[in-house]
């Protein structure tokens, strides 16, 4: 069994698009999505369709998707983000807004390797970015391997009996996280439509179940396209300016 896994992908199509395409050469046997399908993004309607067609066998809600479809208000949200959340409420069709409203809080238990989660396996908005945030999440977690989202950032920590190590992005177009027994995962595989590591790839992941690996990949989309619909559509012109830079 192997799992495409997507995250954080803002109603960026083109960057879903280019992941989806790369999976199909790879292959995959099915789809797990860890939220925030919306939100800062140009095509919220189109990523919404092209997700529902992957038939993920689970998915949970992020923040954005939260607030983008009414079921939250922004606060907490930037300037920017807020903006992007009504704009995004205002163009989805009132279908895909009742769908975004009904997707479940993680974390959810996939099998007996993999849960997913969007912010963190505590809260699904908490962020997970040091060590003693990962220590608490791992040790919530009840799988081998926990994959998060949200912070939009590449890492892997994995706790054994003695230690706990952390990998950021290696900057590597693919790498690979082979599981030891005894050890335990947690893993942010990056985001798919806005990357904020400084690296303005593409990011998505594959779980192969049966070798027990994850596959981390990065890859070039036309971030030109997404930007001049992100002006197109009069959404704040920094969302489009990060996606050049991944910030
Ligand atoms: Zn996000």
């Amino acid at each position: 069994m192997r799992y495409l896994i997507l995250t954080d992908i803002h109603a960026n199509l083109e960057a879903l698009d280019a992941c989806l395409d790369d999976a199909r050469a790879r292959r995959f046997d099915a789809t797990l999505v860890l939220g925030d399908l919306v939100g800062y993004g140009p095509d919220p309607n189109a990523v919404i369709e092209r997700v529902q067609s992957l038939k993920p066998i689970a998915i949970v809600r992020g923040n954005h998707d939260k607030v983008a479809c009414g079921l939250e208000q922004a606060e907490g949200f930037n300037a920017v983000a807020k903006s992007a959340a009504h704009w995004t409420f205002e163009v989805m069709t009132p279908e895909y807004r009742d769908w975004l409203a009904a997707l479940p809080e993680g974390p959810h238990e996939v099998d007996d390797l993999v849960e997913i989660c969007h912010g963190s396996p505590f809260d699904e908005d908490a962020y997970i970015f040091d060590e003693l945030d990962a220590v608490r999440a791992l040790k919530v977690s009840g799988r081998p391997l926990c994959l998060f989202g949200h912070t939009h950032y590449p890492v892997t920590f994995q706790l054994s009996a003695e230690a706990l190590d952390s990998f950021g992005p290696s900057g590597a177009a693919e790498s690979h996280v082979r599981m030891q027994p005894g050890v335990k995962y947690l893993i942010n595989p990056g985001s798919v439509g806005q990357p904020r590591d400084g690296d303005p790839r593409a990011a998505y992941a594959i779980v192969d179940v049966d070798r027990r690996c994850v596959e981390l990949l990065r890859l070039k989309y036309p971030v030109e396209e997404t930007q001049a619909k992100v002006i197109a559509a009069g959404l704040p012109e920094v969302l489009a300016q990060r996606l050049a830079v991944g910030r």
